[in-house]
């Protein structure tokens, strides 16, 4: 560990040992994570990524951290966070934003430029990066619809190439980011259309008014447990299941909306991961439906 702490100062790269799990990830669970790095641009991200491959250090990269669970045991290795890579920029209808820029922020920014196409993604909570990575979406839109381009780091080449939407391999839930780790969003541009900013803002306010009438905001979670079976919705079929309320440990099935595990207070990740395995083996029995997680587990 010398080592890296030895390259991250010399590379100016901001850092932080031994940060409590529980501050990166919306859950609010998990142990220590030995290093936390946070490069401030595309040089330091290429340099760092380098650096972990050839010394075989255990890395992540995350967002906001608002769709994964962190271990109880922590995370022995670095985790590096893009947040500062977070540049907004507008020149007629598009939109080129850095992937630690929130999803907020860029909603934001296109309704204050009147720009119309991305009122579904206020309510999100991650990073660009995090939502191109899950072709996140709500109330109808998804970046898939919106994005027209991004630029990555692939970290098995070294090399930063940048891909159309149509080579995103983009599906509900999905994209080429999942299939293919080695690759790291850098930043993303939107193509959108023009419109009135108030109207924009008053859409988004009633989408945000939406999400508090039906969702459990005010507990640590990370959002819909499981994606959308074919046919059906998950928080139906958990709540017909019996479910609603069902608890281990602090993790609760959300009586306000079934389709959220939430923390109702001291949970720990192994109290979310046996929830999410009793919910999908109750569900299999009940139904024959199987649900497949949407949220990740950081190990
Ligand atoms: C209250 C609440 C409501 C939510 N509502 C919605 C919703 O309506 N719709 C929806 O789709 N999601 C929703 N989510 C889930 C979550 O916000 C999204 O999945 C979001 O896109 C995750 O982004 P993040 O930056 O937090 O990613 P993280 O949780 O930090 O990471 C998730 C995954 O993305 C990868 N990743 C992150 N950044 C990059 C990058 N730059 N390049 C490559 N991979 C990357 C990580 O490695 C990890 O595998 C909700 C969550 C919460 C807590």
């Amino acid at each position: 560990m010398k080592k890296l702490i030895d390259f991250l100062k010399e590379n100016n790269i901001s850092f932080e040992e031994n940060v409590d799990g529980k501050k990166l990830c919306s859950f609010r669970v998990g142990g220590n994570v030995t290093v936390m790095a946070k490069p401030k641009n595309a040089e330091q991200i290429v340099a760092l990524f380098e650096f972990l491959r050839e010394n075989s250090i255990k890395n992540i990269l995350l967002g906001r951290g608002s769709n994964v669970v962190i271990s109880d045991e922590g995370y022995s290795g670095v985790v590096v966070l893009l947040s500062e890579i977070n540049e907004i920029k507008i020149e007629d209808k598009k939109i080129t934003v850095g992937a630690g820029v929130s999803m907020l922020s860029l909603a934001t920014a296109a309704q204050k430029a009147g720009l119309t196409g991305l009122e579904f993604a206020q309510g999100i909570p991650g990073s660009v990066g995090g939502g191109v990575y899950m072709n996140a979406g709500a109330y109808g839109g998804e970046i898939c619809q919106v994005m027209t381009s991004c630029t990555c780091f692939d970290k098995s080449s070294g090399k930063v190439i940048s891909l159309k939407n149509s080579e995103c391999n983009f599906a509900y839930r999905h994209s080429v980011f999942m299939e293919n780790k080695d690759l790291i969003v850098l930043s993303a541009a939107f193509e959108l259309n023009g419109g009135n900013a108030e109207e924009i803002r008053a859409k988004m306010d009633e989408l945000r008014g939406k999400r508090i009438a039906s969702q459990p905001l005010e507990y640590p979670s990370a959002g819909s447990t499981f994606k959308r079976p074919d046919g059906h919705f998950a928080g139906k079929l958990i709540e017909d299941a019996g479910l609603k309320g069902y608890t281990v440990g602090g993790a609760q099935v959300s009586e306000k909306h079934a389709g959220f595990v939430i923390n109702r207070g001291g949970a720990t990740a192994n109290d979310i991961k046996d929830l999410v395995k009793h919910i999908q083996k109750t569900v299999k029995e009940k139904f024959d439906v199987s649900l497949e997680c949407e949220i990740e587990f950081v190990e």
